[in-house]
């Protein structure tokens, strides 16, 4: 064929370029955690167990947090997760004394997403919790919070990495629904609350009407 004939080859422009580096952004390693980046951090968290032999991951929850409530881009997530919280730090937190929590994520006002746990390991999120008649979600689900409360919308940013990661963990494990805190824990728990918007998440993670809260 004639080298005129040749199909032309459409310049791949900076932003499409930019758009392949985000969308690889990223990576699962084979232990369950992500690899380190300008957008992850890993801090690991002594609050896991083993989750029971042989339980497929099959569910995904989305939380809030914030301390203390309403504050943002405070360390004190982390700290709480991490088992160093300085109770004296605001008097709210008296009430936080000897908890033992943990997520497999958090994604701060941002889009930063900090690992705590491995995907693979028990992370401690959900407490007494039910979904579709099985309780202890935390022996098969994964954790995501969102730093927000009940009262403010979420970040675009947050949105996008929670997209992402929803993506990401669902190339690698057999994750069957997303649910909220307060879907699994109804009388317990608010969060993600009226603010975080299913639909959108919905559209950018690609998740099926049948993978979603019933009431969204
Ligand atoms: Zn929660």
């Amino acid at each position: 064929m004639p080298r005129d004939h040749r199909p032309a080859i459409t310049p791949v422009t900076h932003a499409q370029a930019q758009r392949a580096t985000d969308a690889n952004a990223l990576s699962l390693g084979l232990a369950g955690w992500l690899t380190p980046t300008t957008l992850v951090t890993l801090l690991p968290s002594p609050n896991f167990n083993d989750r029971p032999d042989d339980t497929a991951i099959t569910l995904l929850v989305i939380h809030h947090i914030s301390l203390p409530p309403g504050q943002f881009g405070t360390t004190h997530i982390a700290d709480l997760f991490l088992n160093q919280l300085d109770l004296a730090a605001d008097p709210w937190f008296s009430c936080l004394e000897g908890l033992r929590v943990s997520a497999h994520f958090l994604i701060d006002r941002n889009g930063h997403v900090t690992q705590f746990v491995s995907c693979d390991q028990r992370a401690w999120h959900a407490g007494v919790s039910s979904f579709d008649g099985r309780e202890q979600c935390n022996d098969f689900s994964i954790g995501i919070e969102l730093e927000g409360t009940d009262t403010e919308p979420f970040t675009d940013a947050q949105y996008a990495s929670l997209a992402k990661l929803s993506s990401c963990l669902r190339a690698r494990y057999p994750l069957l629904a997303v649910r909220g805190h307060s879907d699994i824990a109804p009388r317990r728990k608010t969060d993600p609350g009226p603010f975080f918007d299913w639909r959108r998440y919905a559209g950018l993670a690609n998740w099926s009407e049948a993978a979603l809260p019933p009431q969204t």
